[in-house]
């Protein structure tokens, strides 16, 4: 079937979260999962309660990125209880499937699964709810986005790119799928923007203002370029997402910016 036009009903929204902003890729590898999780923390940083749902069910990548690994356990009404990092309440496939086992699940077990991430998990509660969930979607355009984008009332999507031509036209296949299924797209994140030389001149790597146009043409704003950035790489290997760990970092504040245009 193809994608319902119009935002779906009020009632599948999760239980105690005030908004839901995901973030999207055209393409794999151009750091969707980078934005996300420094997205997260920078929210948190402003004093909002934030979760983070890593739904890039066939590569997540938040166990990692945040340094965090365990076995939620159950709460009241037999929800999962997300784990806590950086400030986060935090799930992730991975917290439930071994390292390195294969997901070999076909689209509509992917699509249920990323679905009870959303439903049975305790992201907030009457006396505190949850501000804002940020969705990290996996790349592209498949079942998973579709069942999200259709039967969430996502509040809106950040859409990650490259400046590269072959990430922009998967970018750009990415959007038209939000502005079908009416989901707000909020920007465009330019990753890898530029390299910065020990002189401090940025050198385009993989080219440059492609995602400037690309957000031109979408209507929407171009919320931030993050370099190519060495500290960022480490960073996210370590498990220490630098808007928590580095908040005076360049790349942080960068992230810092964009979290409060959202
Ligand atoms: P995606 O979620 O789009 O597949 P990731 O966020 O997992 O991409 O990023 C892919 C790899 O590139 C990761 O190892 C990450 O650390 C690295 N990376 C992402 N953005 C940057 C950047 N701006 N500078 C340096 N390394 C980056």
């Amino acid at each position: 079937p193809g994608a319902q036009a119009g935002p779906p009903a009020e009632a599948e929204r999760p239980a105690h979260v005030k908004r839901v902003i995901a973030v999207a890729s055209g393409k794999g590898g151009v750091g969707k999962s980078t934005i996300s999780v420094n997205l997260a923390t920078a929210l948190a940083r402003q004093g909002l309660r934030v979760g983070l749902l890593d739904a890039d069910v066939y590569g997540p990548s938040a166990p990692r990125m945040l340094g965090v690994d365990g076995e939620p356990g159950f709460g009241p009404e037999k929800k999962l209880i997300p784990l806590e990092a950086w400030g986060l309440k935090v799930m992730s496939i991975g917290f439930l499937v071994d390292e390195g086992a294969p997901m070999i699940w076909r689209g509509p077990m992917a699509s249920s699964a990323v679905r009870q991430m959303v439903h049975d998990v305790a992201w907030g509660s009457e006396a505190e709810p949850l501000d804002v969930l940020v969705v990290d979607l996996p790349p592209g355009t498949g079942d998973i986005q579709l069942t999200l984008v259709q039967k969430l009332k996502l509040d809106g999507v950040v859409i990650v790119s490259t400046p590269q031509e072959i990430a922009l036209i998967d970018a750009r296949r990415a959007a038209a799928m939000f502005l079908k299924t009416a989901t707000p797209i909020l920007g465009v994140v330019e990753n890898m923007a530029y390299f910065a030389d020990a002189s401090g001149a940025r050198v385009p790597i993989f080219g440059e203002g492609g995602a400037k146009a690309e957000a031109v043409k979408l209507g929407v704003p171009l919320l931030g370029e993050i370099p190519l950035d060495v500290a960022l790489r480490q960073a996210c290997d370590d498990g220490k997402p630098v808007s928590a760990a580095a908040p005076e970092s360049p790349a942080a504040q960068v992230f810092a910016q964009i979290a409060k245009a959202l």
